[in-house]
This record gives structure tokens, C-alpha cells and sequence, in this order.
């Protein structure tokens, strides 16, 4: 999975990987996304001198949380990726080049820790169901986008009184949430 043999590519110049990584795929566990569906992966790997240029699509859908109400969000992923694999690179130098070392006596190039650094960045760590969602009430927990709760809707006035509230509760002895 993920794998350019490295001698087909010296022959043929240029090699094509085509590939679906499947939902239930441990990898994805491993950078923490949860998939709602296959990543499809359409990489186009060139010989350019001695290093390896690798071009192409990722398509997929994560699954995430609103960090407001913990709704299921999915966000879809939908990136170009661009990675050059340099000959003779340490991994320091690699990094300052923002290239990858190219291995030099292995007959394989392994393609998933590029992959994996992309979708780190392509799949988002909060995410919300829609812009302008209510949240949960933090008192009771209701969720706010389907009514509203006991505790009353916090209205401009109210949360005036709130604040009133706070900076008499500060005179006092200090005070916790
Ligand atoms: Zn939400
Ligand atoms: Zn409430």
C-alpha cells in the first residue's frame, strides 16, 4: 500500500499509484482522523534526475466533532499534493528543504509518511456543524440549536446581570467557577 518499487520507476521514468485507503485502515488511527469513508489516493511519481518528484490528489471525508454542540461533523478532504523526494538528503537536510530524503538501497519508496503529514494538516482538529450553532447550555447540557432550556436563554439584559453578578462575587472571597 502506498509503495513505489523503486527499480520500476528507474525503468519506466514514470509510475502511477492509484490506490483506496480503506476507512477501518489503522493508519488512519495512528494521526488521530476518524475516516467516513475510503481516502482516495491518485499519486503521479516522476524520475526527475536522481530525485523523485510525487504529484496528485487525496480525496476523502473525515469525521469530527462540533467543539460547540459534539454534533458528528464531516468535513470533506480534498487536497493536491506536491512532494519532492531529494537523492542524497539526511533527513535534517530533507526537513530544511521541506523535501524528503530519497532512500538511496531500498527497493522500495514508501509513500505514507508524506500522505500522513498532508492529511494532518488537511483534516481539522475542531471543527464547527455550522457557523452560527448554538452550542450546548453549559449548565444543563441541552443542546441550544433544538430549543431552549430551563435555564432560560441568556437575553443581552440577562448576561448584564450576569456580569454585575461576577464583579460583586470579586469584592468578596474570590470565588471558583
Ligand atoms: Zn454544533
Ligand atoms: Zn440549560
Amino acid at each position: 500500500m502506498l509503495r513505489v518499487d523503486l527499480g520500476r520507476l528507474e525503468r519506466k521514468e514514470r509510475v502511477r499509484v492509484v490506490e483506496a485507503l480503506p476507512a477501518d485502515d489503522l493508519r488512519w488511527a495512528e494521526i488521530g482522523v476518524r475516516a467516513g469513508g475510503p481516502l482516495e489516493v491518485d499519486l503521479d511519481v516522476t524520475r526527475v534526475g536522481r530525485d523523485v518528484l510525487v504529484r496528485g490528489r487525496l480525496r476523502g471525508e473525515a469525521v469530527s466533532e462540533c467543539r460547540r454542540c459534539l454534533r458528528e461533523v464531516r468535513v470533506a478532504i480534498d487536497e493536491t499534493e506536491t512532494v519532492l523526494y531529494r537523492s542524497g538528503l539526511t533527513a535534517v537536510e530533507a526537513e530544511a528543504e521541506e523535501a524528503y530524503p530519497l532512500p538511496e538501497h531500498e527497493p522500495e519508496l514508501d509513500l505514507w509518511p508524506a500522505v500522513r503529514e498532508h492529511l494532518l494538516l488537511a483534516a481539522p482538529e475542531y471543527a464547527v456543524c455550522t457557523p452560527d450553532c448554538r452550542g450546548l447550555c453549559p449548565r444543563c447540557g441541552t443542546n441550544l440549536n433544538e430549543g431552549a432550556c430551563a435555564c432560560g436563554a441568556p437575553e443581552p439584559d440577562e448576561r448584564w446581570a450576569a456580569l454585575r453578578g461576577l464583579k460583586l462575587n470579586r469584592g468578596g472571597d474570590g470565588g471558583g467557577t
